[in-house]
């Protein structure tokens, strides 16, 4: 059986599974008046699965005029260039990341592993203009209010994602929650180990009700809870 096209969080507010076992996550808010933001454009098949869910959810190509992406790794990013050529949407991205979007480069991996020293770069994906740079603390205007919630270490950009108006948190690549588990994303994918676990303690601060992730399915009971609870027993630096 074909894997369900977009998942409800919220009304309006949409996961869209772009690899099995929703192990890869695109998120699509739907406005008042039909205009559809994007977070996160998976890897460069993935626009095929997102304009599906789309359709599935009642809206087309062009109605999508912005796509955020919490960082510049290829499996957000991947598909960015060509989700930009189809709708014609801005894109957005942290300060930090921009760079890498715009020169087509993968962000450093951090050099303390024998893996970061191998690899030295995360897998590149094609250049792709930037229309606008986040900040931390911004709140955008989509959605009835998404605040920006800089949280790096993963890659200098990294974003989390707070949907104010229902309580929804995107936790980007700070946590993963594959195969039923809370885990730190793979060392090989972080520009600083030690920073991803000391930042990702601010998503035990926040106020939320739903914990959504890139990489896996969303927690919606007691998620904050959830979320604590591995920051408390999987630490880092507090
Ligand atoms: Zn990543
Ligand atoms: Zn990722």
């Amino acid at each position: 059986m074909a894997a369900t096209p977009a998942v409800e969080l919220a009304p309006n507010v949409w996961r869209i599974p772009t690899f099995a076992n929703d192990l890869v996550n695109t998120f699509a808010f739907v406005d008042d008046d039909g205009q559809v933001t994007l977070v996160d454009s998976g890897y460069r098949r993935a626009p095929r699965r997102i304009l599906a869910a789309l359709e599935h959810i009642g809206a087309g190509p062009r109605d999508v005029t912005r796509i955020i992406a919490t960082h510049a790794h290829n499996d957000h990013i991947g598909g960015l260039a060509r989700m930009r050529g189809r709708t014609g949407a801005t894109v957005a991205i942290h300060e930090r990341d921009a760079a890498y979007v715009r020169e087509g480069k993968g962000p450093v991996v951090d050099r303390t592993t024998l893996g970061g020293r191998l690899v030295r770069r995360a897998p590149k994906s094609a250049p792709t203009e930037v229309d606008e740079e986040l900040y931390d603390g911004q709140v955008l205007e989509f959605g009835g209010g998404v605040r920006v919630i800089h949280t790096p270490g993963h890659t200098p950009g990294h974003v989390a994602l707070l949907h104010e108006p229902t309580g929804i948190l995107i936790t980007g690549d700070s946590i993963w929650n594959m195969f039923g588990r809370r885990t730190w994303p793979l060392k090989l994918r972080c520009t600083d180990i030690a920073m991803t676990k000391q930042t990702a303690h601010v998503l035990g601060e926040l106020d939320y009700k739903l914990a959504a992730f890139t990489h896996g399915p969303e927690i919606r009971d007691d998620a904050r809870e959830a979320v604590r609870g591995f920051l408390r027993v999987k630490g880092g630096a507090q």
